[in-house]
């Protein structure tokens, strides 16, 4: 029999993981720049929470939840993002009464939704993102923006492109929602079964709907720009003029519409404009979540976040033609020459890593033409040469590999040698 990975999801390979490592050490440094935390929670949750937070009429909750029961009868769920399960741990661990707030978090881990496989788009992915609980200043909105943009440019990416709106607060979004029951009712029969159930239960959906994006009739839908009250503009405007001093350049697109159910006010996305990245342009979405801790029985605690996946961030750089710098080469590779040096082959590896020299021998039981190729294919910028009479003479041969140069070093010199070769 053979295996295969899951569907949708894939195996990140020893020669591959520095890619990630190095997205994942960018994402900390510029996490600890702006001051955010990390915070770490499960990988599954009640399933209740994401249909609660995320919303019953959402593509994520019907149709993309990893959903089991586990032997203890709990209904349990692989959580496909993260922003529920970081308020729900603002709530339970009482995080609103946290001396400094607001509140600035950030995770970085997989996530897991049940989707149709395509470039950039998998079952288990990597997401990171920020959240600040506890504050409705706009300036924080331009902030958590700003963040997400720093790790793009931190990466190497300049074909990048913002994008916001205003969801305006509940009274907007309640009236902007009749509107929109009067203006599709009528036609609702045109449109998919999704969006016949999404007519009184979550009409905004419609707009966000993937079967029925061709239908003039959403074109024409009433606008949410033309609802908003004047305290969710003069909001708008603010996050705007804090974009303006920060010279972060946007686009504002009155369609944008998020597909997860909490948000409001400002939402927003970065999308790639690089030629090469294909279909899926869209690298990190987000918004403001006032009202969300409530909706879980915590108090007033308005929030806004953002979340990325790492496989997009990595796509992106590739269509850009961007990469790490690579991996550090090996420090050292002990070639042993004859049965007895390996002993003290393997015990001057010991030191040398203890030193924190990185190194490493044959385990193969090559001929020394071999190993000396094995030192060659690993990069290594010295190796230590042990034969036999070396071993008599209490010394070891060191091949500075760069320009080639050898000379004998008396086995106790050799650590303070190798380190003085190597800086
Ligand atoms: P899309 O419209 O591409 O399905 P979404 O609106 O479902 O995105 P969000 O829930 O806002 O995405 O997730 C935020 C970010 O997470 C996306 O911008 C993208 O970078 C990433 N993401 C979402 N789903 C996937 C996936 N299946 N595979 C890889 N990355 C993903
Ligand atoms: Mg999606």
């Amino acid at each position: 029999m053979n295996f295969k990975v899951p569907r949708g999801t894939q195996d990140i390979l020893p020669s591959e993981t520095w890619k990630w490592q190095q997205a994942e050490k960018v994402i900390r440094e510029v996490c600890d720049v702006y001051r955010y935390k990390e915070i770490r929670t499960p990988i599954f949750e009640q399933t209740e929470l994401f249909q609660r937070l995320v919303g019953d009429t959402t593509d994520v909750v019907q149709k993309e939840m990893y959903t089991f029961m586990d032997k203890g009868n709990r209904s349990l769920t692989l959580r496909p993002e993260n922003t529920a399960a970081v308020v729900r741990s603002f709530v339970e661990n009482k995080m609103f009464g946290y001396p400094d707030q607001p509140v600035k978090m950030y995770y970085n881990g997989p996530m897991f939704r049940y989707e149709r496989q395509q470039a950039g788009r998998y079952r288990q992915f990597v997401q990171f993102g920020a959240e600040v609980i506890g504050s409705a200043d706009p300036a924080i909105d331009a902030e958590v923006i700003a963040l997400a943009l720093d790790v793009y440019k931190r990466v190497g990416l300049t074909k990048l492109k913002l994008v916001i709106n205003s969801l305006g607060d509940t009274e907007c979004r309640a009236a902007h929602r009749k509107a929109l029951i009067a203006h599709f009712s009528p036609h609702i029969e045109e449109f998919c079964s999704d969006c016949k159930n999404r007519l009184e239960k979550n009409p905004l959906r419609i707009l966000d709907c993937k079967i029925d994006s061709g239908n003039p009739l959403i074109a024409s839908a009433p606008s949410l720009a033309d609802y908003l009250n004047e305290e969710s503009v003069n909001y708008f405007e603010e996050v705007k003029s804090y974009l303006d001093d920060a010279g972060i350049a946007y686009e504002v697109d009155a369609n944008l519409v998020r597909g997860l159910d909490y948000y409001n006010h400002t939402a927003f996305e970065i999308m790639s404009t690089s030629e090469g990245f294909g279909a899926i342009t869209t690298l990190c979405g987000a918004g403001r979540y006032n009202g969300l801790a409530e909706e879980i029985g915590g108090p007033a605690a308005p929030g806004i976040g953002f979340a990325m996946s790492i496989e997009r961030l990595l796509l992106a750089m590739e269509a850009e033609g961007k990469s790490f710098e690579s991996e550090p080469a090996l420090d050292v590779y002990i070639v042993t020459l004859g049965e007895s040096t390996r002993r003290p082959g393997f015990k001057l590896l010991g030191e040398l890593r203890e030193a924190g020299i990185r190194s490493d021998m044959d385990y193969m039981d090559r001929k020394m033409k071999a190993q000396m190729k094995s030192a060659d294919r690993l990069n290594a910028r010295i190796v230590v040469l042990i034969g036999e009479d070396e071993l008599t003479e209490g010394v070891a041969q060191l091949k500075n590999m760069a320009d080639g140069t050898q000379v004998k070093v008396p086995m106790v010199e050799l650590i303070e040698k190798i380190k003085a070769n190597l800086t």
